[in-house]
């Protein structure tokens, strides 16, 4: 039976990822949920907006009323919400903004959902900073909600107001719990998109023997469990059509630094490079001047700047998505290098068009 699927967050990562990957995998008719003030069509939706199994209708998470009417009026038999505000360290400059966009808008989601559409399904984001200051690795679906930042707060509330939606109403909701997940749409204030735009930069320059100025990061030893998004699709889509919902972790289980990160998306760019100094010090520099891709006119490629560290860091994360992998019979197809070579290869090719 053709059913009807609300995506918000169209244009961004998840929500353009989840569109392509229903339009591919279904028959169903899909609601793309767009805030009025982002850029209404962007080049993450160009592969899908003259699909005319694909409508777009305006409506913003922090406005209530429209969250009712959307639901009112669709009537969806799936309603997956990847629309956030997402980037920890801006969550710091703007709680409210975080929590307003993450929690609040769950409730409202949630009540409207009681209130016109008891019968729908409701995907959440979740997320791994949830369990931030973490007691034991890797971390489960078991382990305890530890926000770290205000972001990871809003994320841990909606965690518990769907708790409580689904024990009291019999809502059908689950919030997966996901690990970093990055691509060649990810924007670019994240640390894994800074850095392949930041090379492919370099790159160019280096290819014109023009000089570059490095590019800035902050704590390089913070470790990560990167997957690429797409991957993450396909378990969402398991997790929304068990018989009863339950939330999973996805993640690749294997964790990095931001400075093995960075070290690979040299190597993708062919330039050879070494590191130099320690804590705020610490560089990274061209090993030779003579690169087979040009003539370099600057040698610092990498280097500290502590505006970029954040008042309370998370560590570490690192996934154990076994549950997700044997219950949903999900697991990821790209390997953490295949992810940085596919972005760095996108961010040299498309420069200075995607940077
Ligand atoms: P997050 O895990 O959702 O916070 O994803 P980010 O990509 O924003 O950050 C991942 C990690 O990279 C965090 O531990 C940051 O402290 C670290 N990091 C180091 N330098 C930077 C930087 O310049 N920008 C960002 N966004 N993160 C950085």
């Amino acid at each position: 039976m053709i059913k009807k699927i609300i995506v918000t967050g169209a244009t961004g990562q998840d929500g353009s990822y989840m569109i392509e990957y229903l339009l591919n995998n279904t028959k169903h008719k899909i609601v793309a949920a767009v805030r009025r003030t982002s850029q209404f069509i962007n080049s993450n939706l160009k592969n899908v907006i003259d699909n005319n199994r694909v409508s777009i209708v305006y409506f913003d998470l922090i406005d209530p009323y429209s969250i009712e009417s959307l639901i009112k009026n669709e009537q969806p038999d799936y309603f997956i919400n990847f629309g956030a505000q997402t980037f920890v360290a801006d969550s710091w400059n703007m709680p409210m903004l975080h929590f307003q966009t993450n929690a609040i808008s769950t409730l409202h989601i949630l009540e409207s959902i009681r209130k016109y559409c008891p019968q729908c399904k409701l995907y959440l984001s979740g997320s791994s900073e949830e369990v931030g200051d973490v007691d034991y690795s890797p971390q489960d679906e078991k382990h305890p909600l530890k926000p770290r930042s205000p972001y990871a707060a809003s994320k841990a509330t909606g965690r518990l107001l769907a708790k409580v939606y689904k024990q009291s109403y019999n809502i059908f909701v689950v919030q997966g719990i996901l690990f970093n997940h990055e691509s060649e749409r990810r924007q670019d204030y994240f640390v894994t998109r800074k850095i392949t735009k930041g090379v492919a930069r370099i790159y160019h320059a280096i290819k014109n023997n023009e000089p570059f100025t490095p590019i800035e990061l902050g704590n390089l030893d913070a470790r990560r469990d990167w997957s690429h998004a797409e991957d993450f699709i396909d378990g969402v889509w398991k997790m929304l059509n068990q018989e009863f919902p339950k939330d999973y972790v996805l993640s690749s289980n294997e964790t990095h630094t931001i400075k093995e990160f960075v070290n690979l998306a040299f190597v993708y760019a062919d330039i050879p490079c070494a590191w130099h100094g320690e804590g705020e010090r610490k560089e990274l520099s061209i090993q030779s001047n003579i690169l087979s891709i040009g003539e370099a006119q600057s040698s610092v490629l990498v280097k500290v700047n502590p505006k970029f560290y954040r008042p309370a860091e998370v560590e570490l994360l690192l996934g154990n998505s076994d549950l997700a992998r044997r219950e949903l019979g999900w697991k990821p197809k790209i390997s953490f290098d295949k992810l940085v070579e596919k972005m760095v290869k996108f961010d040299i090719d498309n420069y200075p068009k995607s940077v």
